[in-house]
């Protein structure tokens, strides 16, 4: 008889848990994985799956109008918001079932607790039973930040709450200058609300190339959504229904709603950590691993948000799965956290691979600069004032595209494919050497012939 339970114990059925629970078993593994709320985890419950079936809803406002231009004659569209989140639920329900059939079809027993640490290899369930096992997987992901108890703070929502709401709100003021911030703002806008989005920074999009963050903004604003930077909530009143923040720029907004979306933080509270010596990531919260996502205890990984290293969905997938392989699978394998494309799904979206302008010039000795902006063909019927940014970042002196950025209609979509030629290291050459195909926004990733600048670093810099 094995001194353990179970080989393997995951704490959390989302992206990364479910992933690594899978392929360890598929390796032979006895494995349990506990879930305290709904299988699955953030991305498909409360996360990126429904939050694109709200992206698809609010799109419709834009097709309905632009399809004037090509002579259809569409009276009174009217929307429910009711449909579209019991419809949203129904779609969610389904994929919660089929996480937890694929799981226990791999043989992976589900306890539907909480469970935390009581020392390394012996996990306390909520139910009051305890596991032991020879390997524990940390992948509790992470959670909203509502930053600073300001008053008012009681009446905030967060992006756990949005995807309940019982009506759509008239006017919702949305902090936030992220991703999830700008996509429910205009997930919002779209489906007819009076929307305000108040960011402390100068620009939205930190982190993203500075003419996405510019275009991107110009965009939203003509779409009519309020864009207030450089200020913050710092106090909401509620009357009835009604709520009234105050902003630190001395000015006021009143809405139906107030949702901040400033960030996340890891899910490292209360697990028992500590009785286990795991150890955290000082410079991000997160829990500490190493390059195949083991932790400061030999038996004991993390992986996906929990980690805070990059929070996205396919990330934490690709972390489950090497940790499965590497430590069940007799195969060493290493994630490569490099050129990881990325998108917003604002309206127009954002796709993104590679270095920003300034991380290449930051790197690089000659960084040329292709650069188009232009109105989309579509929008020459519809009469919609919307333009397209295409750019890319390239080494100089090697001739390597070191970077791609999109924004506009299917950007995401077309990002996913550059990112493999980014990732293969393919030439501005290469670009040039492929065919355009016509017509279509792509081809001018493809057709961009001289540099829009040209950036050589002093040598002294
Ligand atoms: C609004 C929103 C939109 C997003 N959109 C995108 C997107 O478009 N693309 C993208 O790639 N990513 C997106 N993400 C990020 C993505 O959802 C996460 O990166 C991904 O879900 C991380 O997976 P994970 O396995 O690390 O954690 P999670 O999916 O968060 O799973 C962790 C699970 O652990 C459970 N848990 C926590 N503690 C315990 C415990 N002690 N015991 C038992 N269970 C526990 C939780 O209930 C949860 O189900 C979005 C996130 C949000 C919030």
């Amino acid at each position: 008889m094995s001194e353990f339970d179970v080989d393997l114990f995951v704490i959390g059925g989302g992206s990364g848990g479910v992933r690594a629970a899978r392929i360890a078993a598929g390796y032979g593994a006895r494995v349990m994985i506990a879930e305290e709320y709904r299988m699955g985890g953030t991305c498909v419950i409360r996360g990126c799956v429904p939050k694109k079936l709200m992206v698809y809803a609010s799109h419709f406002h834009q097709d309905i109008e632009d399809a004037a231009g090509f002579g259809w004659t569409i009276p009174s569209a009217s929307f429910d918001w009711a449909t579209l989140i019991a419809n949203k639920d129904k779609e969610i329900a389904r994929l919660e079932a089929a996480y937890t059939s694929n799981a226990e079809k791999s043989g992976v027993k589900i306890v539907k607790t909480r469970a935390i640490f009581e020392d390394a290899h012996t996990l306390r369930l909520a139910t009051g039973d305890s596991v032991k096992a020879k390997y524990v997987l940390i992948a509790t992901g992470g959670a909203p930040n509502h930053g600073p108890a300001i008053p008012g703070i009681e009446h905030v929502i967060s992006s756990n709450e949005v995807f309940h709401l019982e009506s759509l709100p008239r006017r919702i003021l949305i902090q936030g200058g992220g991703y999830i911030a700008l996509e429910f703002a205009c997930i919002f806008a779209g489906l007819g609300s009076d929307v305000t989005l108040v960011y402390r920074g100068d620009n939205i999009l930190r982190g993203f190339d500075e003419d996405v963050r510019t275009h991107v903004r110009s965009e939203m604003e003509k779409e009519g959504i309020t864009i207030l930077t450089g200020c913050t909530v710092e106090k909401i009143d509620k009357h009835g229904q009604e709520f009234t923040s105050h902003l630190s720029n001395g000015s006021s907004v009143a809405s139906d709603q107030v949702m901040f979306a400033i960030g996340r933080h890891p899910n490292v509270a209360n697990l028992g950590l500590e009785k286990a010596g795991v150890a955290i990531n000082p410079n991000n919260g997160g829990i500490a691993v190493d390059h195949f996502s083991r932790t400061s205890v030999d038996n004991i990984y993390a992986v996906g948000d929990v980690t805070h290293r990059t929070n996205l969905t396919p990330v934490a997938i690709r972390e489950g799965h090497a940790f499965a392989d590497t430590v069940f699978g007799k195969r060493t394998v290493r994630v490569d956290h490099a050129d990881i494309p990325t998108a917003v799904f604002s309206q127009p979206e954002v796709g993104t691979v590679g270095l920003t302008e300034t991380q290449a010039r930051a790197q690089f000795s000659h960084v040329d600069i292709y650069k188009a902006s232009f109105r989309p063909m579509k929008a020459t019927m519809s009469g919609r004032d919307t333009r397209v940014l295409m750019k890319l970042v390239v080494d100089g002196v090697s001739d390597r595209v070191l970077g791609c950025h999109i924004v506009g209609e299917g950007a995401a979509e077309i990002v996913q494919v550059v990112g493999i030629a980014v990732k293969m290291k393919a030439t501005k050459a290469d670009f040039d050497a492929t065919m355009a195909l016509h017509p279509t926004a792509a081809e001018e990733l493809v057709t961009m012939r001289t540099p829009s600048a040209r950036h050589v670093k002093a040598a002294a810099e």
